[in-house]
């Protein structure tokens, strides 16, 4: 057995039954995809739109494509076109961008809103604030062809767990919060996209319902 399908294997056997896997695989070629895919998982997870766009071209067609990273406007199209989930949604305008294009393209597409919980500043989403201030019942109604499925987030880079739970456990009270307070007749806020290679065992203690973990099943990723 080669060492990506091992790696597989062990995570399955680890993870609860109600936790989906993302297998992240940016920077990885085709041929690795297709490995993991022959292992049992269909759904991978990019942070580009266009080398997303390129390894669906290249690899089967019952691969679920989620875009993880920053989505600019100008690629809203191709994303539209090319992931079945865009997790990275960080503003309202996005959301409003991408409706219309999936309109245009007669798709529905699902969306997480992701959350902005760590310390760096680099990282983009919606402040905890917004999340809470916003109206997404309205919101949701006024979207004809996205459906809004829940949250994402990604912790602090830090050795700090403790810090790491207590983001998690802000994010996880939110997504039940806001599932409560506006998505109550929506069935399909059902998604809490939190977890990679490093912290993931924290993110399913604190209810999240799918991890984001590549480095756990492709090895160390080659630095550019
Ligand atoms: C790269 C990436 C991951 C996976 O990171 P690993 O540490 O390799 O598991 C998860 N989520 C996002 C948004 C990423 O960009």
């Amino acid at each position: 057995m080669n060492s990506i399908t091992r790696n597989i294997d062990a995570l399955v056997k680890e993870l609860p039954g109600n936790v989906s896997i993302v297998a992240v695989s940016k920077t990885r070629s085709p041929e690795e995809v297709l490995e993991a895919f022959n292992a049992g998982l269909h759904t991978f997870g990019e942070n580009r739109v266009q080398e997303l766009a390129a390894k669906k071209a290249a690899l089967p067609d019952g691969i679920n494509w989620h875009l993880i990273g920053h989505l600019q406007s100008n690629k809203v199209r191709q994303a539209v076109a090319s992931a079945s989930v865009i997790e990275s949604v960080d503003s309202i305008r996005l959301l409003g961008m991408i409706d219309s294009e999936a309109a245009r393209q007669k798709k529905i597409i699902d969306c997480l809103l992701q959350v902005h919980i760590a310390l760096e500043e680099t990282k983009s989403g919606f402040s905890i604030n917004e999340i809470e201030d916003t109206d997404w019942t309205s919101r949701a109604a006024s979207l004809t062809n996205v459906r809004i499925c829940g949250l994402m987030g990604i912790a602090s880079f830090t050795d700090n767990m403790d810090k790491v739970r207590s983001e998690f456990r802000s994010l996880s009270r939110l997504y039940r919060e806001t599932r409560l307070r506006c998505f109550s007749n929506y069935g399909w806020f059902t998604q809490l996209s939190m977890g990679m290679s490093g912290d993931w065992r924290i993110a399913v203690d604190e209810g999240s319902t799918m991890i984001r973990v590549g480095t756990l099943i492709f090895g160390e990723r080659i630095k550019k």
